[in-house]
């Protein structure tokens, strides 16, 4: 018999460098972002999972190039139609379950609730799904990376301010599950940015020891964000300095306008 554990998530690796988010109670699994069946299939039989729902975050084929794979296997070994939740105004594969802002998505298993933020900016119709609670959890899609936030496809820096600007007003212990290991890099544009950021200067020894162990650096904390990452800090004076000497430009007026010169900088970095 198997025993129901605490509730755990997973890091199931693929691509170069996608994390697919594997929500699980030991028995039953939820997946964030599938890009790629193969790995989450070969994880849920490696750990004896049944698929009981699929979570997309927006419509790039990294996050959802798995999903069709995935509903027939769903389909051949547990005879289940599995739903599948993503963003009303994107195009999705399989899509069953249509959410926008402030839409509730409840599991009984693994047993979970979520809350949906929309946060357009990486691309227009982009929604994260929040669980609150004692260990709240938040999976951003490409919204927000550790260090770093997703480009700017479709949207503009003011949306991304105000999307980054709804996480930062989340619990600070909330645990941040991005989909990309870009910490490294997103580190050193960072420390770009502020060189004297000691938080940051610490962040980086350990998140180069992490990697250098092969271990994902995610998940990461809103609190530690707000710290370390120069996209959650449009309002620092050194973040501000730096992006004005950058730009060139002769005032910065919002902190639209921060994040706006900091992520073209990036963008070229
Ligand atoms: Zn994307
Ligand atoms: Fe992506």
């Amino acid at each position: 018999m198997v025993t129901k554990t605490a509730l755990q998530v997973w890091p199931i690796p693929a691509f170069d460098d996608n994390y697919i988010w594997c929500i699980h109670d030991g028995q039953s699994a939820l997946v964030v972002d599938p890009g790629d069946a193969g790995p989450v299939i070969a994880f849920l039989q490696k750990e004896a999972l049944t698929l009981t729902g699929i979570l997309i975050t927006h419509h790039h084929a990294d996050h959802t190039g798995g999903i069709v794979s995935l509903l027939s296997y769903a389909e051949s070994s547990i005879d289940k139609v599995v739903p599948v939740y993503g963003p009303a105004t994107e195009s999705i594969p399989g899509r069953t379950h249509a959410l926008m802002e402030g839409d509730a998505v409840e599991f009984t298993a693994p047993a979970i609730e979520f809350s949906v933020f929309e946060v357009p900016g990486h691309t227009l119709g982009h929604i994260a799904y929040f669980a609150d609670g004692l260990a709240p959890k938040l999976f951003c899609g490409d919204t927000l990376f550790a260090s770093g936030c997703g480009r700017l496809f479709e949207g503009t820096p003011t949306q991304m301010t105000l999307s980054l600007a709804k996480f930062a007003a989340l619990p600070p212990e909330t645990a941040v599950y991005c989909t990309h290991e870009y910490t490294l890099s997103n580190i050193r544009f960072a420390l770009a940015v502020e060189p004297n950021n000691a938080d940051l200067i610490a962040w980086s020894k350990h998140a180069h020891a992490l990697r250098e162990a092969n271990t994902p650096t995610l998940p990461t904390t809103i609190a530690h964000e707000r710290r370390v990452n120069p996209f959650m800090r449009s309002d620092q004076p050194d973040v501000i300095e730096a992006a004005l000497r950058e730009s060139g430009a002769p005032a910065l007026p919002s902190d639209a306008h921060v994040l706006a010169a900091i992520r073209a900088w990036k963008d070229r970095f």
